[in-house]
């Protein structure tokens, strides 16, 4: 496939709304690729270089895209910046630039989906102290080459902001109806294996392929995740459930085949080299090959220890060593998803929770199952008591299903007024605060779409807001005046009084009082809070309140 095809059809993409024609437009693509094109073109429509189970980057940041565009276009590094505060899309952008520059260059290689993939996959592995030269002059040769439609996606796809609404939903669809086979069944390829390139190369062979997939060591599986609900509600509706403390401290994976180990953070980060103590209790647990799913927490005189504890481990790049003896981290495995070349998954959780019990010696998180409320309700005291977040309620008969917050799991605990919010712009800071962002845009999600929801300017140290600055400055998307865009990606827990009906925020709800809590870069924008629970949250309000007027 020529890379100018597939920018025409990311093109005819973009300019589709509804997801059915969507799907029908990329089911008839599928079926002319060749095995090499299927897995690039599925990732790369996407907007992904690389399979969703790994956490490697590209690596090209937006001064080096800028300074590799003004090099192609004759014009400054500035000036390129600033045509995409005018366009408001660096794709537009560098479509409009190499469009003036194709008047005064003639040749042109035509470029190749599959060998622009390359490029960018080499790209990535440039490592070292020449790495930024190197990388600079291979997206100049791939700029230099390109159409100014193709300039358009190659840019955007550097940058990992393709954004032409394709979701994994679409594509899993399209695979099916491209290949006449059951959307479950892809759905399920895609849980066990979270690359969806390969999943469509196993789909064109067949449903057979797609059945007999398993779950590959040191390939995260994206985690389940929990809704809110009550002990009241699962167990009438599923009799006994399971119960077991909802530790608050940082997700992992462990996935151990022999003697060589690795451990993934709920981003399924690598964060092995961060957590070697965790590596070797876990390692003198168990002999045999496992995927694990727990929480590790921080412990001190026997105490569970605030949740940052655990994230700056987790963040910790040097002084391992040190941090190691600083902070004793604890981990809680409470499921099994891969045992001995075998995938769990589909178990039910009792029988995934025999196996984990039969192979791990230690670590296990105490699970108490009973249909009696009473004795879910003293668990969950139990683990207030102890300094838990709460408990967790899954049902037992349920298999694990890898990245679904469904309800299966269920998280109890009190009702705390703080949201997770992601991080849309910001307004600079003034007087001693003038060197930093200041106040922030936050927002919630709506089906896939960020909602803007409020401000918040309080509740930050200055090391808070110089450690926000760091993460989000180069991020910035459009300026105007003091405010600037982000590019989605940061997460912050915000606090408020109380949600009020309002029409200053598209949400249609702002916040009285809001403060930032924390920041929680163990989160995804996916992670985010919905409009739909808001809008739960500001009824029960109104139910609280109405309640103690009576
Ligand atoms: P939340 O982050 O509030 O949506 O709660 C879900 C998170 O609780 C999971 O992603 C885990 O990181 C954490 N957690 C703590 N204890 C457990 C447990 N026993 N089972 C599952 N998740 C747990």
């Amino acid at each position: 496939m020529l890379f100018m095809d597939f920018a025409k059809t990311c093109e005819k993409l973009e300019g589709i709304s509804g997801r059915l024609d969507m799907i029908d437009l990329i089911s008839t693509v599928l079926p002319t690729l060749s095995p090499e094109e299927l897995p690039v073109f599925v990732r790369l429509v996407r907007g992904r270089i690389f399979p969703d189970w790994s956490s490697q980057k590209l690596g090209i940041g937006p001064n080096l895209l800028y300074e590799a565009i003004g090099y192609m276009a004759g014009i400054k590094k500035e000036q390129v910046i600033e045509k995409i505060n005018q366009t408001g899309d660096i794709g537009q952008a560098v479509e409009d630039l190499l469009g003036e520059k194709s008047m005064t260059t003639f040749f042109h290689e035509d470029l190749d989906l599959v060998r622009v993939d390359r490029e960018l996959v080499a790209i990535a592995a440039m490592e070292g102290k020449k790495s930024q030269r190197e990388k600079l002059l291979a997206v100049r040769r791939l700029l230099g080459n390109a159409h100014p439609l193709e300039g358009r996606y190659l840019a955007r796809i550097m940058l990992e902001e393709l954004r032409i609404g394709v979701g994994e939903g679409s594509v899993r669809d399209a695979m099916a109806k491209a290949f006449a086979v059951d959307s479950a069944l892809v759905e399920h390829a895609m849980q066990a294996l979270n690359d969806s390139g390969e999943v469509a190369r196993l789909a064109k062979i067949g449903p057979e392929a797609l059945r007999e997939v398993q779950i590959t060591p040191f390939h995260p599986v994206r985690m389940m995740l929990a809704q809110q609900g009550s002990i009241a509600d699962m167990i009438e509706e599923h009799g006994a459930i399971a119960a077991e403390y909802k530790y608050d401290g940082s997700r992992f994976q462990f996935h151990k085949k022999g003697n060589w180990a690795r451990l993934y953070s709920r981003r399924l980060e690598d964060v092995t080299g961060a957590l070697p103590d965790v590596i070797q209790q876990l390692l003198g647990a168990t002999d045999h090959d496992v995927i694990l799913d727990g929480e590790v927490i921080a412990i001190k005189d026997g105490k569970p220890m605030p949740f940052q504890s655990v994230l700056r481990r987790f963040r910790r790049r040097h002084d391992v060593a040190e941090a190691t003896e600083a902070i004793e981290l604890v981990p809680n495995v409470f499921d099994i998803l891969w045992l001995d070349g075998e995938t769990m998954i589909d178990l039910p959780l009792t029988e995934r929770r025999k196996r984990l019990e039969s192979v791990l010696t230690m670590y296990i998180a105490p699970q108490v199952v009973s249909g009696d409320a009473a004795e879910i309700e003293k668990t969950y005291t139990d683990a207030l008591a102890a300094g838990h977040e709460g408990i967790m309620i899954k049902v037992p008969t349920s298999p694990y299903s890898p990245g679904q917050r469904g309800k299966n799991w269920i998280k109890i605990k009190p009702e705390v007024d703080t949201l997770d919010l992601a991080v849309i712009g910001a307004e600079w800071g003034e007087g001693k605060r003038a060197h930093a962002y200041g106040s922030f845009l936050v927002a919630c999600q709506d089906e896939g779409k960020l909602i803007p929801l409020s401000r918040v300017a309080t509740g930050f140290s200055d090391e808070q807001l110089a450690e926000v600055y760091g993460l989000l400055k180069d991020t910035v998307i459009a300026k105007s005046g003091k405010e600037v865009t982000f590019e989605p990606s940061l997460v912050f827990e915000v606090g408020y009084a109380e949600l009020q009906a309002s029409t200053n925020y598209d949400a249609g709800f702002a916040l009285r009082f809001p403060r930032f809590i924390r920041l929680r870069d163990d989160k995804d924008l996916t992670d985010i809070e919905t409009l739909d629970s808001i809008r739960g949250r500001y009824k029960r309000q109104a139910n609280s309140a109405q309640a103690y007027k009576a």
